[in-house]
């Protein structure tokens, strides 16, 4: 557990938090889910992309992932990488309010304070951990779907800790399908759905999006890269949709998308921006407004 006390502008603060150094290894080929036990305590969690694994550890592991590849000569380890978690995450994890939502790292349970709809979360290594401009108007964006109507199914493309998933459910859908094309962010949105208590309401795939994009929902989140939202709309993704919230775009890319939208006629409702930097969507069909 780190627990550091820093100096801020004469105010003494204690951070707190299971992880404070990251060591990763990585290596090429995939290193399978039934190794992961052999790696020790300190194990945080395998990133696999194509080919390559990235290793995660809260402490150097030299000689766990040497008796790996003693035992799998089959991988070979390319380099190793040592961040601070706060590195990492892009800044200190803490309790923060967006709308209705309190977001609180599960190690900060008795501090948070604020009133709302508590989402626990614990990003691991993975994206979402609500810092980032994109995830934050995603949240605005469903609560401010939410108190226009309710909504039941709900589909989250691309869903890295789960937190648009756990909003949503907090938000009263009966069933959300959160999906996610990367294992760990499976895992780690997994647990954070069981810290929330909401494994009845949510369920969590491992998939591309382009697969469950014409699930039905009546509502679609995806915060995802503009090459997906491109490949989704393609295929016809978001045409019977309801409403659906797009963000992750960029200023030209949010444009394209505008374009596409219109070219399909359907109206964009409300838009949030961070900095005219990253763009996020409301769009709904016409008979609902
Ligand atoms: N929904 C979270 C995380 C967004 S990051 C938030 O708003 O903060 C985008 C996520 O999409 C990543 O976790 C990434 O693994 C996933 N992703 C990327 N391409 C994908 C695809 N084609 N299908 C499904 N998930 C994808």
């Amino acid at each position: 557990m780190a627990e550091l006390t820093e100096s801020n502008g004469g105010k003494t603060e204690t951070r707190k938090g299971p992880y404070e150094d990251l060591y990763i290894y990585l290596l090429k080929g995939l290193v399978a889910e039934k190794d992961e036990p052999e790696l020790g305590a300190a194990f945080v969690g395998n990133w696999t992309e194509d080919d390559s694994s990235f290793l995660f550890f809260g402490r150097p592991a030299e000689k766990e992932v040497g008796r790996l590849l003693r035992t799998r000569p089959e991988l070979e380890l390319i380099e190793t990488h040592h961040f601070t978690y706060e590195q990492w995450q892009g800044g200190w994890l803490k309790p923060f309010k967006v709308e209705d939502f309190v977001v609180v790292p599960p190690w900060e349970k008795e501090g948070a304070g604020e009133e709302g709809l508590r989402i626990m979360l614990d990003p691991g290594v993975v994206f979402g951990n609500g810092l980032h401009p994109t995830t934050r108007d995603c949240l605005k964006a469903l609560a401010y779907a939410r108190k226009k109507r309710p909504f039941k199914r709900v589909l989250d493309l691309g869903t890295g800790t789960g937190v648009l998933a756990l909003a949503a459910g907090f938000l009263g859908a009966e069933c959300v399908l959160a999906v996610d094309i990367n294992p760990l962010c499976v895992k780690t949105a997994a647990k954070n759905i069981a810290l929330n208590g909401l494994e009845e309401v949510i369920r969590v795939v491992d998939g591309q999006a382009e697969d469950f994009v014409h699930d039905p929902a009546d509502l679609v989140v995806a915060n995802i890269h503009h090459e997906v939202i491109k490949r989704l709309l393609a295929s016809g993704g978001f045409r019977d949709t309801e409403k659906f919230i797009i963000s992750g775009l960029m200023r030209s890319q949010f444009r394209d998308v505008k374009a596409h939208l219109e070219m399909m006629q359907i109206q964009i409702h409300r838009e949030w921006d961070h900095d005219m930097t990253w763009f996020t969507l409301l769009a709904e069909k016409e008979s609902q407004l």
